[in-house]
């Protein structure tokens, strides 16, 4: 028998780690333990009354080679190519996104981008003159030095607020550039001083979406791992870690009626929570700053509230944004616009999507609550009229977005550093390594940790981690 090798979580990461270590040597014994009762994680799909929805649209882009590759052998000829079309409710209406900045201007108006531009330009003066400072580590500092003060406190402030419920001031600036950097809402309003060739400006046009929602794609990946041996075991939550003298590690995993069973391992992939991996750990390897640190990684929640109506099409778009703090969704989506194979034909279907931090008000309030409302800023904006809505569905997702604070990159260090002293056991993946990141990242990360371990069995751990800052640089290209 080969290498037994256990493998915490069945989203993509840990499922294209399994994948590639049994391609490169089918001798391996992979067990993968998945709390959920079915693999995905949040690459899963949500039918309501008959529509189907992503948790939260996963269109299918990737800037990464092998990813690619693989996805395109993986979906055998289903991915399907789909043009973007989205918008943005400003100031009372709606204008296309990406925007041409002519549109912009005349949703602002003509005072406040004047404005803009001068308080712009004249803080660029200022900071060739050497005024301030130049250190741009909250997301306030990045993107006042890079959009103005003006338009920082008209529009990137606001909407970075209704997202993240915390000041900008005290969040990373890392937040930016994942994301803003790489198009978004921060792109488009410097365009409106440095249009684009063409006056338009450039994001994804066009991405891969797979017929019936993300999770067929997780269960082509699922069917390919157990093709190749390796074994699925869902409705097994890894409770606590043991190390035996010979160095195996045994993992205690209970099943949803209670109940557990033990799993050993020469060498583990974790792809659960970092904070909860800690836990499981410090009882092997007490450390009191660790124990602090693990308490500080916060997470933000993401409500999906579904509205399913009585028309074919809500809208004609695939994501709708409302960066303005009068509605208490930051972005919307209509999963039919991704793909007909999302809904009957006569009925459509839209879901908002809220953030909060957990224990806040938002976090307590009531299904009902939230449908309300959501429904009173979709008729206050004319999405839809309350008596075309034939049924609704609230769906928490925990976990959904890394918080990054100012203090995160420094405990993530000393996190890294504890997680070195146990070599064969690999932290991976967007929950594993704390990261805000697409599938594509997750899936190259799994393969990563699959390389690691296939190269260097006695100790993967060490050298994987020194890749940790190259997959912080990953972009989420909007
Ligand atoms: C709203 C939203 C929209 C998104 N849109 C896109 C998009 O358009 N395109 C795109 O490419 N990506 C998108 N993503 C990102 C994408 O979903 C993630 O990057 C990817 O799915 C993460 O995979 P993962 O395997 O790293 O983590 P996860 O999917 O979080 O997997 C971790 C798994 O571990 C399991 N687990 C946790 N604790 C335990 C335990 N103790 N024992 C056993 N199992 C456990 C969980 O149930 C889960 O299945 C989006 C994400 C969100 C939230």
């Amino acid at each position: 028998m080969g290498l037994r090798i256990v493998i915490l979580g069945a989203g993509v990461c840990g499922l294209a780690a399994a994948y590639r270590l049994l391609e490169n040597d089918p001798k391996l014994d992979v067990t993968v333990l998945e709390s959920e009762d079915r693999p995905g994680g949040l690459a899963r799909s949500l039918t309501v009354d008959g529509q189907v929805t992503d948790l939260g649209p996963h269109r299918i882009f990737t800037e990464l080679p092998d990813v690619q590759a693989f996805l395109e052998d993986l979906a055998g000829g289903e991915l399907e190519t789909v043009q973007r079309s989205s918008r943005m409710w400003l100031r009372g209406g709606w204008i296309e996104y990406p925007p041409k900045p002519a549109e912009i201007a005349r949703h602002l108006g003509i005072g406040t981008v004047a404005r803009s531009g001068l308080s712009y330009f004249g803080h660029k003066a200022a900071r060739l003159a050497g005024a301030g400072s130049s250190g741009a580590e909250s997301f306030e500092s990045l993107m006042t030095e890079a959009f103005g003060p003006e338009l920082y406190r008209v529009l990137v402030a606001p909407y970075a607020r209704k997202v993240w419920k915390l000041p900008p001031s005290e969040l990373h600036a890392d937040i930016a550039r994942i994301r803003v950097s790489a198009g978004g809402l921060g792109q488009m309003i410097r365009k409106l001083f440095i249009p684009e060739k063409g006056g338009r400006l450039t994001a994804v046009k066009q991405f891969y979406y797979i017929a019936g929602g993300v999770e067929r794609l997780v269960d082509k990946l699922r069917a390919g791992v157990e093709r190749r041996g390796g074994r699925i075991v869902t409705g097994r939550q890894a409770r606590s870690l043991r190390r035996r003298q010979d160095r195996t590690w045994q993992v205690n995993a209970t099943g949803p009626r209670g109940g557990s069973a033990i799993y050993t391992a020469d060498i583990m992939v974790s792809t659960v929570p970092v904070g909860d991996l800690l836990g499981m750990l410090l009882p092997l390897q007490p450390d009191p700053s660790i124990e602090r640190m693990r308490g500080e990684l916060r997470f933000i929640e993401n409500f999906l509230v579904c509205f399913v109506v009585n028309r074919p099409q809500v809208t004609d778009a695939q994501w709708l944004y409302f960066p303005e703090k009068d509605t208490l969704f930051n972005r919307g989506y209509e999963p039919k616009n991704f793909h007909q194979s999302m809904g009957e034909k006569n009925t459509g279907m839209i879901v908002m999507e809220v953030t909060c931090h957990p224990g806040s008000k938002i976090w307590h309030a009531t299904d009902r609550q939230l449908i309300r409302r959501c429904l009173h800023g979709l008729e206050s904006t004319g999405v839809l009229r309350e008596e075309e809505v034939r049924s609704t569905l609230v769906h928490r997702i925990p976990n959904t977005y890394p918080l990054y604070d100012l203090g995160y990159r420094e405990r993530l260090e000393h996190i890294w550093r504890y997680l070195r002293e146990f070599p064969t056991l690999v932290s991976s993946g967007r929950q594993g390594l704390f990261l805000h990141n697409n599938m594509d990242h997750s899936i190259h990360m799994g393969f990563r940790a699959a390389e690691r371990i296939l190269e260097s069995p006695s100790a993967p751990a060490p050298p994987f981690y020194t890749e940790v800052s190259r997959f912080q640089s990953f972009r989420i290209v909007d």
